[in-house]
């Protein structure tokens, strides 16, 4: 049972032992909070009111870390505001009403270190690590209110895989004793933390993955995603390639289409290039997505949604040269719920994208990537260089080792 790696868990185990309870009551209170969705402790059946006035002294009165500051609802989409009880941090959670299901996209930081050039959430800089209850509570926040949630996406604010935790989370919300959602039905999106993948490789591998991708070109991409600097594309590929050899499961490729930026057809040649020259066993196992890009606030003007014509004819070139793909509409975009758009109110750092454009690569301290970063001292979010234990995910970056640095070459973008 991953309830080992849920703080609150540990430490309603701890405080009941203190009391001296039986063992049966730690599974009785887990219970209530994860089957029963019990808001308050008191709404826990079949504890005496002693122990849920005691509980209640201990935890506060509310059983998950989130309480709702307001609710914006539009196109199918249903966004969350949540502040945290702890510390007053806030995260934003999208729950989204599709024909035949309801799928969830949640937050795995407060804020981000990264700085894609799209990106309202990079915008206002790394402010604190979410642990694994602060990520599991946001899709308990929306059972709590009877939504059946039938999928999870970890691709609201932050890059999940620069957050240790989110691997605790992940076990947390597939446990059958606690959120109990299957592993398929979870997705993680990345710019490519290599060491994050290989780890959710080796202990997720029915988790589904997608790689933002955004260009086929490297020193665009740098520009879009500065991550490219640190873990190249080339690299990133390698390591989706030995994931997919593995687990035999499919990449999504997220592909965000900027007027003007990417949605040339050079990009989509470029892209059907890059994809042919993977491997035979794995290149049929890329599927592309096509999403559309959504203005987001503090991000200004830099960058527009790609006209209908140029998705049509950057999907037909995909289509006819037999790379797999979607165009994703977009919901919730006109309550700044879509990709990209996440920031929970938090002022723009002030830095314009295209300012960013040569942009250092922006990366995070161990410290700041450590789960203890108080509010206080996440404000500026430095931009100091990665050591190779600030994004330890438990596997090495040594450890990376095959995947070769060989960067993408338009040879090796030609067939
Ligand atoms: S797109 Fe993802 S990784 Fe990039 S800045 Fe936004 S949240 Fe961070």
């Amino acid at each position: 049972m991953a309830a080992s790696l849920s703080p609150r868990c540990r430490q309603i185990t701890e405080f009941l032992a203190s009391r001296g309870e039986p063992a049966w009551r730690v599974k009785q209170v887990i219970h209530g909070i994860y089957k029963s969705h019990a808001a308050k402790w008191h709404s826990i059946s079949g504890l005496p009111t002693g122990l849920q006035y005691h509980l209640k002294q201990r935890f506060g009165k509310f059983c998950l870390n989130w309480k709702p500051v307001s609710m914006s609802e539009g196109d199918f989409a249903q966004k969350a505001l949540l502040e945290s009880h702890r510390d007053q941090s806030r995260i934003e959670a999208v729950s989204l009403k599709f024909q035949t299901h309801r799928s969830l996209c949640i937050s795995s930081q407060v804020g981000c270190a990264f700085q894609c050039s799209f990106c309202a959430t990079g915008k206002v800089g790394l402010k604190r690590q979410l642990d694994a209850d602060d990520i599991a509570d946001q899709v308990m926040y929306f059972m709590q209110r009877g939504q059946k949630i039938d999928s999870v996406s970890l691709m609201g604010m932050g890059e999940p895989l620069a957050n240790p935790k989110v691997f605790d989370a992940l076990k947390v919300l597939t446990d059958p004793e606690l959120v109990g959602l299957s592993r398929r039905r979870i997705n993680v999106s990345t710019v490519g933390v290599v060491p994050g993948i290989l780890r959710l490789t080796e202990e997720l591998p029915q988790v589904n993955l997608a790689f933002s991708l955004h260009s086929p070109f490297p020193e665009e991409r740098s520009k879009i995603v500065p991550l490219n600097r640190m873990y190249p594309m080339s690299q990133v590929f390698d390591v989706l390639d030995r994931r997919i050899q593995k687990t035999g499961r499919r990449v999504w490729i997220g592909y965000l289409m900027l007027r003007g930026e990417n949605d040339s057809q050079d990009h989509a040649r470029a892209l059907v290039q890059l994809i042919k020259a993977r491997p035979v066993e794995s290149r049929y196992l890329y599927h592309v997505n096509l999403l559309p890009y959504n203005i987001a606030r503090s991000v200004g003007d830099s960058f527009a949604r790609a006209s209908a014509e140029s998705i049509e004819s950057f999907q037909q070139t995909l289509q006819q040269n037999g790379i797999s793909s979607s165009f994703r509409n977009s919901f919730g975009s006109g309550i700044d719920a879509a990709c990209g758009q996440l920031f929970a109110g938090y002022e723009s750092k002030g830095v314009s994208s295209k300012s960013m454009a040569p942009a250092p690569l922006v990366r995070p301290t161990s410290s700041a990537l450590s789960t203890g970063v108080s509010s206080k001292s996440m404000a500026p979010a430095p931009l100091v260089s990665l050591t190779s234990s600030a994004l330890s995910t438990g596997v090495s970056i040594k450890s990376m080792a095959p995947a070769p640095l060989v960067s993408l070459t338009s040879s090796a973008l030609s067939t």
